[in-house]
């Protein structure tokens, strides 16, 4: 059995998220204590009870401590089974996280499985669904894993009732990535996208995306979008696209916020990103971690932050499996990450 202490690092949810998707993809019984020590409201909430309750169902995991506010957790799994799921989570906690804690193990059987996961597809402090789709996706199946989603129903928060279908057939062999340098900006692409609101509000977070960036950069297709939901909602996402690598970043709108607000976040963030001359976005760097701790070969890659996630997640996956990861560089400052799967 692996003891984790959930409040390393971080002690947020990722260290839960990916101790449980490597015992999935590992056998190894876990039991995780502290968790979420670091948060404010520490312990297992509705998003985390929903992982653990999907990754159980893959698994006929024994679990004990699957309970809302509960601190431990005892994992036990059995072999993933491949097939169709649905998970339900009933706040507008993220359907992304659900996903990114079963995907691996799902993806090394050897038959293909469908997941619908209910709950919010966008929502601050996680990928949004286009963030998923965009990015995410974009950067798994460039390394061998082949992953298909869709978004049925936006759920934006604070209600969520958000839908996404996730289509996870067997990866092949896992690729490593040499992305150190992102090489000259190709073009900005995006999505503009509201729900039950006027369109115009999307129109106005394009207009000051070209306000604000349009003089500097290759603006390219950022699309206006009407996304089915029973709620309001607006988001913009761009994906800043590279000679060899894209990085990408959303933001929210909210009730009383401009929608050149919700530029403006974004919009921020790029042009710090474009000050650091790194290939990856924060947000990916550490989501790319685990898989390509099952890449064939090492992998590296510059990211615009070394974040205390990026730092969290590798202690966790270091614990499970014999990869070496080395991140270079100081908090919250550019740097470089190397993964050596063994
Ligand atoms: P907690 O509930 O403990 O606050 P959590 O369970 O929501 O935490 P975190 O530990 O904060 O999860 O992990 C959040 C994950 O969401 C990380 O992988 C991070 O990269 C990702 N993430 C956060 N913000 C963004 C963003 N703006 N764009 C893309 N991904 C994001």
């Amino acid at each position: 059995m692996i003891s984790i202490d959930g409040s390393i690092g971080e002690g947020g949810g990722q260290v839960l998220r990916t101790a449980v998707s490597l015992s999935l993809v590992t056998g190894q019984t876990i039991r995780i204590s502290n968790i979420r020590q670091g948060r404010k409201n520490p312990g297992l909430q509705a998003q985390h009870l929903a992982a653990v309750r999907i990754a159980t169902e893959i698994s006929e995991a024994e679990v004990i401590g699957a309970e809302l506010n509960s601190k431990t957790l005892l994992f036990s799994p059995k072999k993933v089974t491949p097939g169709k799921y649905h998970c339900q989570i009933k706040t507008a906690g993220s359907t992304s996280l659900a996903l990114q804690t079963v995907y691996l193990p799902l993806s090394f059987c050897e038959k293909s499985s469908r997941l619908s996961i209910s709950g919010g597809t966008h929502a601050a402090f996680a990928p949004s669904f286009d963030f998923l789709s965009l990015h995410w996706a974009y950067y798994l199946n460039s390394i061998g894993f082949k992953v298909a989603l869709g978004l049925e129903q936006a759920g934006f928060f604070p209600q969520g009732g958000g839908l996404i279908d996730a289509q996870l057939s067997p990866a092949g062999s896992i690729r490593e990535l040499d992305l150190i340098e992102p090489g000259p900006l190709k073009q900005i692409r995006g999505i503009s996208a509201i729900a039950n609101l006027d369109r115009t509000i999307a129109e106005r977070q394009r207009q000051r995306v070209i306000h604000r960036l349009g003089n500097k950069y290759r603006l390219n297709d950022i699309r206006i979008r009407e996304l089915p939901s029973n709620y309001k909602g607006t988001t913009l996402c761009l994906v800043c696209e590279f000679e060899n690598s894209q990085c990408c970043y959303f933001s929210l709108g909210a009730r009383g916020k401009p929608a050149e607000k919700v530029a403006d976040e974004v919009c921020d963030q790029i042009e710090y990103l474009m000050s650091t001359n790194a290939a990856l976005d924060e947000y990916i760097a550490d989501q790319l971690l685990l898989p390509l701790a099952f890449g064939k070969n090492t992998s590296v890659f510059s990211t615009a932050k070394i974040t205390r996630h990026l730092i969290t997640n590798a202690e966790i996956i270091q614990i499970f499996t014999p990869a070496r990861i080395k991140i270079s560089g100081d908090i919250n400052q550019p740097g470089t990450v190397s993964i050596k799967p063994q």
